[in-house]
């Protein structure tokens, strides 16, 4: 199936991997451990599976899956629900929770993840119900030349602007060639915004869950569970989690004002949700390994990639800069080709809805659109970066790295 040539440098690669491996499996024992004695120590019981209909009245299962999030995220209080739709939906929840005309939203990462630009009023058309025609300000400060939050600068801003309202941090890198921020990077942001203002602070955590030992210290700390945090069991949904009084404004967002939490239906949804929460520290730990095998490969094939293959992570995020349309193309079709399901169709470039430019996506995923499973995409624009991430077992991933591989060096 591979030549020999693939196979002894996938040999070669994977023994200059074992040390991170080892460091990878320690960190998904941390958090396995964390996720079990949340589970014991709130008694998850068969009964909680138990779908409800309706109203979703006194679900139990629904208001424990919401504990068991908030407590495995090391958090005050918090909800996963399987209706939140995407990512998007659930950081747009939480910012329309927390903002009110007349506020700044002050972004510290550069600017957020292309999907909320229209959210945001950054693009879009104005009269759509963007927070910028809320009259809802929008300011950013961009990380440093080398990647880091510039926290002088983060601590003028609140201290000097009482109309800011949320600080919002965007962990992984999305789809900006620059650094993934570290947990301990968010806390010392974190500490600098409360020492100087009264700001929430809201983290885009998505992709980031369970790559570290902990999660950030957020007010408001938000993700996809078709990603990291639903262990690639979840069929659909998101969750936000953080301090009591940032959560409740978000559950009156989420649902309505006086209903909040209380309502919702699971239609049997919350089992494959907690299932995937027992999962996710493993899953997260198959895709890291993938990233990381991954680009060491492609390191050795001659690219240029991000992060490199020894250093420390903290999402499941993986670029090769392949420098053409041709070549972006290629590494897609080979992930596409190995991928558990659609590996016989070819991935081609398109106006995705939310995003700027051309998007060309791999995805052959049992969940649709689901990049906790292997995946890959790219904006079709210079340096034509791919972006790769996922990974349900390390074997699969390895598969489809193999794959890529052969397809761009063929
Ligand atoms: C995936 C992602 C989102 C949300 O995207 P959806 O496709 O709506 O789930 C937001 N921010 C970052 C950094 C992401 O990776």
């Amino acid at each position: 199936m591979f030549s020999e040539k693939i196979l002894a440098l996938a040999a070669e690669c994977e023994k200059d991997c074992r040390e991170q491996f080892e460091y990878i499996d320690d960190i998904a024992f941390k958090n396995t451990q964390k996720v079990m004695k949340v589970f014991a120590e709130n008694k998850l019981s068969d009964r909680h599976f138990a779908p409800t209909s309706g109203y979703g009245y006194n679900d139990d299962g629904r208001d424990l899956c919401d504990k068991l999030f908030a407590d495995a995220f090391g958090a005050e209080a918090g909800f996963a629900r399987h209706s939140i739709i995407n990512g998007t939906h659930a950081l747009s929840i939480g910012l329309y929770a927390l903002l009110r005309p007349g506020d700044t939203l002050l972004s510290v990462a550069g600017k957020p993840y292309d999907t909320l630009d229209e959210v945001i009023g950054i693009s879009g058309k104005s009269g759509d119900g963007s927070l910028a025609d809320f009259g809802i300000g929008y300011k950013q400060i961009d990380l440093d030349e080398n990647g880091y939050p510039r926290l002088e600068k983060i601590k003028e801003a609140v201290a000097n602007d009482e109309s800011v309202k949320v600080v919002f941090v965007q962990r992984s890198k999305g789809y900006s060639d620059r650094r993934t921020l570290t947990v301990k990077d968010i806390n010392d942001i974190c500490d600098v915004v409360r020492a100087n203002s009264n700001a929430y602070i809201m983290v885009d955590n998505c992709y980031g869950a369970f790559t570290e030992e902990s999660e950030p210290k957020a007010d408001l700390l938000v993700g996809s569970l078709i990603k990291n945090a639903g262990g690639g069991m979840a069929e659909s949904g998101g969750y936000l989690v953080g301090t009591a009084k940032a959560v409740e404004l978000a559950s009156y967002r989420y649902s309505t004002v006086g209903v909040g939490l209380e309502c919702g239906a699971s239609l049997g949804q919350t089992k494959s949700m907690i299932k995937g929460l027992f999962y996710a520290p493993h899953t997260v730990a198959q895709a890291v390994k993938t990233a990381v095998f991954a680009a060491r490969v492609f390191e050795k094939l001659g690219f240029t990639v991000s992060p490199k293959y020894n250093e420390k992570r903290s999402d499941i995020i993986q670029t090769f800069t392949l420098g053409s349309e041709d070549a972006l193309v290629k590494f897609c079709l080979g992930i596409q080709a190995g991928s558990p399901v659609d590996a016989h169709v070819a991935p081609v470039p398109w106006e995705m809805p939310g995003y700027n430019d051309r998007v060309i996506m791999a995805a052959g995923a049992f969940t649709q659109g689901s990049s906790i499973e292997l995946s890959c995409d790219g904006p079709v624009r210079p340096p034509y970066i791919a972006y790769l991430q996922g990974g349900l077992t390390y074997e699969s991933g390895k598969y489809g790295i193999l794959k890529a591989a052969q397809t761009v060096t063929e």
